[in-house]
């Protein structure tokens, strides 16, 4: 596997867009060069990112060698899918719009309680073996939102998975609903290196709460809150890269700043982090991080997590301006009073959100 000295990996989910919603890959190309420059060499992309393989192949596979870079991408078996065969031609499709030759890390896509099954029933595990035997996968695994117990059973009837990628920051080290923490042991119980999602929880830990900025400017004010997130899980045993969705050149270059010469969290650094995930504990807020997995499938297209990030915004802001924020994110679409309860969002949260109560909650915004 890639063991270059560069552990963070480039996550293509969240590429910089223009107003229109398409990609702007002049800048990703910015982007591309300035990782590689500095010694990356992991990408990581999916089928299921919407744009995001077309715009990594003008940007990466038609501008540099295929063995100066790897690049991994995955398999997504979505609730509303009906066929084996739909699900397996996600692979040639995203071969087909990356015209990478073949993909050095492959993945089953956000395995969880609510969606394991279907990944057994349509033979993905034996399908991304056969592909690896033919030379089209070099490593294959799983992205894993699931519990701990689910772990330990997925582990043990595949035990020649390469790799996990596993939802890992501080928010979320001791958070029941994640389990970070005890899925790194498990991991490592079994001698499988760790892909990290999520280290700056969809951006939240990179514009934290006000208690915890106060936390990290009295201890650095020059350090970026994502530097934070981003060293605490590279600091952890066992991981081997540490994914960054970034959106910017700014955020390229900030996250090259402390990353391109990692240096581990001190034990001074790491009280600083106990401090942080307290502060975190303490609050209220919804800790959606804006994936959209679970508006897909809402009959009632309900912006769930635009719901939420108004409800967030709710405290110390004015009603009428808040009330104002939800009738612009819910015009044209779902209200929270319209939730059925069908539970649909719940099966595909990667968090584990109750999403249900929590917008019976957010229906006072339409008081
Ligand atoms: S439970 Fe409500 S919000 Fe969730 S998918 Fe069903 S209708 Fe949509
Ligand atoms: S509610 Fe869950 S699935 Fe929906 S955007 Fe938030 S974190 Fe993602």
């Amino acid at each position: 596997m890639d063991e270059n000295r560069l552990k963070l990996g480039f996550g293509l989910m969240r590429l910089p867009k223009f107003e229109d919603g398409t990609i702007d890959v002049e800048q990703v190309k910015k982007m591309v060069d300035l990782f590689i420059e500095a010694g990356g060499t992991y990408f990581d992309t999916a089928f299921a990112y919407p744009g995001s393989e077309e715009a990594i192949r003008q940007a990466l596979v038609e501008r540099y060698p295929r063995d100066s870079y790897t690049l991994a991408s995955k398999l997504m078996c979505s609730p509303d899918m009906n066929s084996e065969e739909e699900a397996k031609n996600e692979f040639n499709i995203s071969l087909e719009r990356t015209q990478a030759g073949y993909f050095d890390y492959y993945l089953l896509h956000a395995i969880q309680r609510g969606n394991y099954k279907k990944y057994e029933e349509f033979r993905i595990w034996d399908y991304v073996k056969q592909l690896k035997e033919k030379g089209l996968v070099k490593h294959y695994g799983f992205s894993f939102h699931g519990d701990p117990e689910l772990l330990k059973e997925l582990l043990a009837q595949h035990p020649d998975v390469d790799f996990v990628q596993l939802q890992i920051n501080y928010a979320d080290w001791e958070n029941p609903g994640v389990k970070s923490k005890e899925n790194l042991e498990i991991c490592r119980e079994h001698g499988k290196k760790v892909v990290v999602m999520e280290p700056v929880k969809g951006g939240i830990l990179a514009d934290p709460i006000p208690t915890v900025k106060e936390i990290f400017d009295k201890a650095d004010p020059d350090a970026s809150y994502a530097s934070w997130a981003v060293r605490f899980v590279a600091s952890q045993e066992g991981i081997f890269k540490v994914l960054s969705g970034m959106s910017s050149i700014a955020q390229m270059e900030n996250n090259l700043s402390y990353m391109k010469d990692f240096r581990p969290l001190n034990e001074e650094e790491e009280k600083v982090i106990e401090a942080a995930q307290e502060a975190i504990d303490a609050d209220q807020s919804i800790p959606c991080t804006g994936c959209r997995y679970c508006t897909e499938g809402c009959p009632m297209e309900i912006p769930i997590p635009d719901i939420f990030a108004v409800e967030n915004r709710r405290k110390g802001s004015p009603e009428f301006r808040t009330k104002r924020e939800y009738v612009i994110v819910t015009t044209g679409k779902g209200k929270a009073s319209d939730c059925l309860q069908c539970g649909q969002c719940e099966s595909v949260c990667p968090q584990h959100l109750p999403i249900i109560s929590l917008l019976e909650k957010c229906r006072e915004l339409e008081d």
